[in-house]
Order: structure tokens, then C-alpha cells, then sequence
């Protein structure tokens, strides 16, 4: 449920609603907008006596909510959520370009992609060291080494890093880590977004490979319930009956789930289509349908990779990618973050 505020509303009259809210033992959430203040009640509301509330003058108006989400609904909080994070503001208005390699493999792999990702305009480090593959043969990661490895490439560079987590177990190890990246294939790993409920730390939700946007948003909405309100979304395809790409980049996610949600999102054009060629329209269309980033894999030798070599651009096609995506950012009047 949630009770809209006149515009006008002093803090004393908001807190009057909030203390019956609290003596009746609701959780709430209190949104004061620029525009509109709301005061979001979680938890089974049918107890609530609406009417009484309705008696109030300075309430404009009581909505149910009625999907199941609620924390990550935009009715429950109508303007943009935007983030601060390592100096960088991510959401609604400015556009944040994450790129590396897929996994790390070396300290001169990391240190060299992330010089060179950065000179190019980039705003974060990616690079996976627990990678999700489907074959148990293939390469998995450096485990605590690689982030180990990517922490020497943030020192090196000022880039706030993004990487993947498998496994709540080693959530000690990501201490220094930006953004926690939750996979496409541990969307629904719900004892892993309880545990990443619980901490301070920004998380990067990539969409199931075959889930719809309500159980996207339902998975947000996991992480926000235990307390983390930091959740971007990342669309990075989903899978469909055609195989000419890796998957199909589902582009209409971007405007359904700014309607929907606050929450900032991103693309992936990459691991969307597999094809390092598809890279700069698709990151173009992402900025046009309204995204407020993009994911891109870059790598210095991608025939030697270890992990989607094929997907990954090369440093200098990354370069001509990013001055591309820098005018059609200008032209969506966003702000790109750029390193200084
Ligand atoms: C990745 O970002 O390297 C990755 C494994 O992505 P996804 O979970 O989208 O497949
Ligand atoms: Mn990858």
C-alpha cells in the first residue's frame, strides 16, 4: 500500500502517519522526491484501515499495490533511483560504461585491458574470477587469485571494479569490490540474493536466461527486501528460437522495466549476441531505448582468451565503439561518465 503526501505536507504531519504506521508494527518505506513524497507500507496491509487514514487532509491519496513486487515497483518510489558509487553517479541522467576482459587471466592481462579500457572512456572494470561455464572441463577462474589480481588493476587504474559471485561462501573475499555481479544463471539462486540482501554493496542483477521480467524484478526485489536497495538491472539476452545470435537481446526490457521499476539498468551487448560486430549498434540502440549503462567485453589478444575470446572486442575496437557511444549520449542529453 501506499499513502501519497500533498505537496505540501509538513514533516511533522508525515510523521504522525509514520508512528501509527510503526505502533501497528508496518514496514515502511518514506520516499521524500523532489516531486512527490510517498510513504510505501510493505508486509500484509489488509489490517489497515484505510478510511481512517483518508480523514488526514494532507494525504492525497492511498493506492494498493498490487504486484508482488513492491520495494523495486515505481509506485512505491516514483523518480529514478540513482546511485553513487566510487565517486560515480549510475542511474537515470548520466551513462556508465563497464568493460574487461570476460575472466581474469594474468596480472599483464588485467593491468594492460584496464589501461586501455579506461583511456577509452570506460568507468569500471569488469573481469570475472568465479565464472559460471557449462562444461566442468573448462576454464573456471582464478577463484581468489583473480580478484586479487583485479584489485591490483584498480589500484593501478582508479577503476571501481564489477565482478561475478557464485556462492555466498565467498562473499569474504569481495571486500574490495564495487558492484557485485549476480549471473544470468544464479538469477534465481535465492539463498545467494538473501545473503547479498544483507550487505552495503551495489549488485549488478543480470536477467535469467529464460525468465520474464516479473521474475527479473522478483529477484531484485529478494536483494531489496533483506535491506540492499542498490540493485541494477543488466539485460543480456535471453534465450529464443533463433541461433544466429548467442541470445536475443530484448531491447523492449529497457523502457518495460523503467516504467515498472526506479531501478537503474543497463545492457550487455556482448554475451546478448555472442558477436563482437553486434557490439556497436546494440550498444547504440541500448542508449536510445534509454539504458543507463552498458557491460562490454574487451580483451588484448581475444584468439588467445580463455573465455568468450569470440564475443570480446579488441582495445581499439572498443576505442571506436565508445566514441560512438559517447554522441549518441550526447545526443540522449546524458551525462557519460568519464574518467578524469
Ligand atoms: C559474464 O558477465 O561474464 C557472464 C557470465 O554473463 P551472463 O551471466 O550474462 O552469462
Ligand atoms: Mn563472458
Amino acid at each position: 500500500m501506499i499513502i501519497v503526501l500533498k505537496p505540501q505536507t509538513t514533516q511533522e504531519q508525515a510523521d504522525s502517519i509514520l508512528s501509527i504506521l510503526e505502533k501497528e508494527g508496518f514496514r515502511h518505506n518514506y520516499i521524500k522526491g523532489a516531486s512527490q513524497t510517498v510513504i510505501g507500507i510493505i508486509g500484509d496491509t489488509t489490517k489497515l484501515d484505510e478510511d481512517s487514514f483518508r480523514t488526514y487532509e494532507f494525504i492525497e491519496d492511498i493506492k494498493r499495490v498490487s504486484e508482488p513486487y513492491k520495494l523495486a515497483n515505481r509506485k512505491m518510489h516514483p523518480e529514478n533511483s540513482v546511485y553513487n558509487i566510487a565517486g560515480r553517479e549510475v542511474g537515470e541522467g548520466t551513462f556508465n560504461v563497464i568493460a574487461g576482459p570476460c575472466s581474469i587471466e594474468t596480472e599483464e592481462q588485467v593491468i594492460e585491458i584496464a589501461k586501455a579500457v579506461k583511456k577509452s572512456g570506460a568507468s569500471f572494470l569488469r573481469g570475472g574470477a568465479f565464472k559460471p561455464r557449462t562444461s566442468p572441463y573448462a576454464f573456471q577462474g582464478l577463484h581468489g587469485e583473480g580478484l586479487r589480481l583485479l584489485s591490483i588493476a584498480k589500484k593501478e587504474t582508479g577503476l571501481p571494479i564489477v565482478t561475478e559471485i557464485m556462492s555466498q561462501q565467498d562473499l569474504p573475499l569481495f571486500e574490495d569490490v564495487d558492484v557485485i555481479q549476480v549471473g544470468a544463471r544464479n538469477m534465481q539462486n535465492f539463498e545467494l540474493l538473501k545473503e547479498l540482501g544483507k550487505i552495503d554493496k551495489p549488485i549488478l542483477l543480470k536477467r535469467g536466461l529464460a525468465s520474464t521480467l516479473q521474475e527479473w524484478i522478483m529477484s531484485a526485489e529478494y536483494i531489496m527486501a533483506g535491506g540492499n536497495s542498490k540493485v541494477i538491472f543488466c539485460e543480456r539476452g535471453i534465450r529464443t528460437y533463433e541461433t544466429f545470435t548467442r541470445n536475443t537481446l530484448d531491447l523492449s526490457a529497457i523502457p518495460a522495466l523503467k516504467r515498472l521499476s526506479h531501478l537503474p539498468v543497463i545492457v550487455d551487448p556482448s554475451h546478448a549476441t555472442g558477436l563482437p560486430w553486434m557490439v556497436e549498434p546494440l550498444s547504440k540502440a541500448a542508449v536510445a531505448v534509454g539504458a543507463d549503462g552498458l557491460m562490454i567485453e574487451v580483451h588484448n589478444n581475444p584468439k588467445k582468451a580463455l573465455c568468450d575470446g569470440a564475443q570480446s572486442l579488441t582495445p581499439e575496437q572498443f576505442d571506436n565503439v565508445m566514441k560512438k557511444v559517447a554522441t549518441q549520449v550526447k545526443f540522449e542529453n546524458k551525462k557519460l561518465w568519464q574518467p578524469q
